[in-house]
């Protein structure tokens, strides 16, 4: 049964050689938490997603024969609606959950999720458990790395992992549902959304990198850790804004004159003052382009001080 219904649009449109299509993600529900906290969203191919609502958080998880992989236990809170939601559409144990990323605000929680479940990570996120001490993150059992397979009784989900990107220990999972393959990018793809304020552990370069490479996967939709699905042209989306905006930040800063100054004081002052004016006309530059995405006009103007100080500093 298809569950993602498809909208094409354009797609017979006369006066261009080139077809443009648009996929649509329609949410097939089918189940939620007595209090609106949670849901479940069935994408096929015993794919799921479950939504926690008052964190806006969306998590991936896969239905095999007899057994269950979840990606990210979210918190420690939220776990146990995580396991209620996967507990409503399947009887199977939870036996394989996969942390995305490093970040803690993602991966607390595994034990309450499924104490018995064997846990795989990139390495970066055992070496970054190890370096932190993180006691309340139970470690991961397996390492997994670009290029390994993942089996869930019968189901299969690809791992895919780019170098460094909005953390340094980021994988993609790529799995089959009844409308196609499915990209999850938890924290690096956000559909319809900015990226997050300052770009908080991100490796810019790493991220311009990462998305040109997973812009080479075949996959159809996209999936991030709060947003989405939807279509794979996401990936080009944030591959364009991080190249338009490092585009509009060089143009900017060739175009606004910093006045020379007297003291240290002075110098910072004035510095100050020059760097607002040029985050200011590189937002401006980006606004047709990208000023309807959720978030543009407050988290931009911080992407564009991180990326700033990428083209100053190189890293
Ligand atoms: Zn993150």
């Amino acid at each position: 049964m298809k569950i993602i219904h498809i909208l094409l649009l354009g797609l017979l449109c006369c006066t261009s050689s080139v077809a443009v299509t648009a996929q649509q993600y329609m949410a097939n529900e089918v189940a939620r938490g007595d209090d609106n906290s949670w849901s479940v969203e069935d994408l096929g191919e015993g794919v799921y997603l479950f939504r926690w609502w008052p964190g806006f958080y969306v998590s991936a998880f896969v239905v095999g024969d007899g057994e269950v992989l979840a990606v990210d236990p979210v918190s420690r809170d939220v776990a146990p609606l995580y396991r209620a939601a996967i507990a409503s559409v399947t009887s199977a144990p939870i036996t394989k959950i996969v942390y995305s990323h490093d970040h803690r605000d993602h991966i607390v929680g595994a034990d309450v999720l499924s104490p018995e479940a064997e846990i795989y990570a990139h390495p970066g996120t055992l070496a970054s458990l190890e370096r932190r001490g993180d006691t309340d993150v139970p470690k991961p059992d397996v390492l997994v790395n670009n290029g390994d397979t993942i089996d869930i009784a019968g189901r299969s989900v690809g791992v895919h992992y780019f170098g460094p990107n909005h953390g340094d220990s980021n994988i993609a999972l790529s799995m089959t549902t009844g409308s196609g393959e499915l990209l999850v990018f938890v924290d690096t793809l956000e559909i319809g959304i900015v990226p997050y304020r300052t770009l908080p552990d991100t490796n810019v370069q790493g991220y311009i990198a990462s998305l040109q490479q997973a812009a080479k996967l075949d996959v159809d939709w996209v999936l991030g850790g709060h947003s989405g699905p939807g279509p794979a042209v996401w990936i080009d989306n944030y591959l364009n804004y991080f190249l338009d905006m490092e585009k509009a930040l060089i143009k900017a800063e060739a175009e606004t004159i910093e006045p020379p100054s007297a003291s240290v004081e002075d110098v910072i002052a004035q510095g100050e003052r020059y760097t607002d004016a040029v985050i200011a006309k590189a937002v401006d530059y980006l606004r047709p382009t990208y000023g309807h995405w959720s978030g543009f006009e407050a988290w931009a103007p911080l992407n564009a001080q991180t990326v700033r100080m990428y083209i100053i500093i190189g890293n």
